[in-house]
């Protein structure tokens, strides 16, 4: 009797999105996603000086940005020197949910909203897709070499955590330890989380078919789908272009992406933008 207090219904103003990008895709990715899911809320971005002056553009605008010290290469530990920077602002954050994507993917922030509400708000949740069928093998450096077994989430694809379950990782996620931790199993950033998740924590991973990453056939994805699927992506896979297929008068050629001439709506979502600036 008296005293229960329903839990306060999930917005999208709770949810932590960092981008990983770096600095030659200002122009080529970032400026796109500006353009159409990272709906311009605040003072407009102008999408012509997102070069040097891109920092204080977005952080005039209302958008966060990390720039990070992290090398600018496509490394193993260029990318958990990252993904350690994305972990580490959304725990400083009042967020309840953390989601990775790349600055190729598109985000559909009603679905995403809808797929982070149907979960216990307080579980320990890691939802993402596979990017193999099976789990990955991987030898930790420190227990002699010994072989574990684990689901990880593509990064390419994006994933979400909660903010209990990004809590509990903190012994190897927080700081220097995330790339400790990436090091001590030699695989990337986004391997690690599954490694964190499933091996030291014995969590689950969720696996959910809304996320898409280019590195999937996205022409199986049905028109009518569409506004269903939290991810999107577009790029190349087997040498081919890999876009959705989407009815439109705009030709592949002059829209890749398939996204920037589709109509927009507008969303307030905040979204944390990390970019390792090139040195
Ligand atoms: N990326 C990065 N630094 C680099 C290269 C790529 O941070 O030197 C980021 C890029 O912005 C993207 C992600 O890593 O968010 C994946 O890069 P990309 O799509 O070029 O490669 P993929 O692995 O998908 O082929
Ligand atoms: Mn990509």
């Amino acid at each position: 009797p008296g005293g229960h207090v329903a839990p306060k219904k999930l917005t999208l103003e709770d949810i932590f999105i960092a981008v990983k990008t770096t600095g030659r895709f200002h122009k080529a990715r970032l400026a796109l996603l500006l353009e159409t899911w990272i709906s311009k809320t605040k003072a407009h971005v102008s999408v012509r000086s997102l070069s040097l002056s891109l920092s204080l553009s977005l952080s005039l605008s209302g958008y966060n940005m990390v720039v990070t010290d992290c090398q600018s290469d496509h490394s193993q530990q260029a990318l958990s020197c990252k993904m350690s920077a994305e972990y580490d602002g959304f725990m400083a954050s009042d967020k309840r949910w953390f989601c990775h994507v790349d600055d190729d993917n598109y985000v559909n922030p009603d679905a995403l909203l809808s797929l982070l509400s149907a979960f216990p708000q307080d579980g320990d949740i890691y939802v993402g897709k596979p990017s193999l069928d099976k789990p990955i093998t991987a030898h930790e450096l420190l227990e002699g070499n010994r072989e574990v077994h684990f689901w990880f989430a593509t990064g390419g694809a994006g994933f979400c955590l909660s903010r209990r379950l990004a809590e509990k990782m903190a012994p190897w996620a927080s700081g220097l330890r995330f790339e400790q931790t990436s090091a001590a199993i030699r695989l990337p950033d986004d391997c690690t989380v599954g490694f964190i998740v499933e091996k030291r924590l014995g969590v689950a991973m969720v696996h959910c078919p809304l996320f898409h990453s280019h590195l999937e056939n996205l022409l199986l994805i049905s028109h009518s789908s569409i506004p269903q699927q939290v991810t999107l992506s577009y790029g190349m896979f087997e040498n081919k272009m890999n876009s959705i297929e989407v009815k439109g008068s705009f030709s592949k050629e002059e829209d890749p992406s398939r996204w920037v001439h589709q109509p927009q709506k507008t969303h307030h979502v905040s979204v944390t933008v990390c970019v390792c600036v090139c040195v």
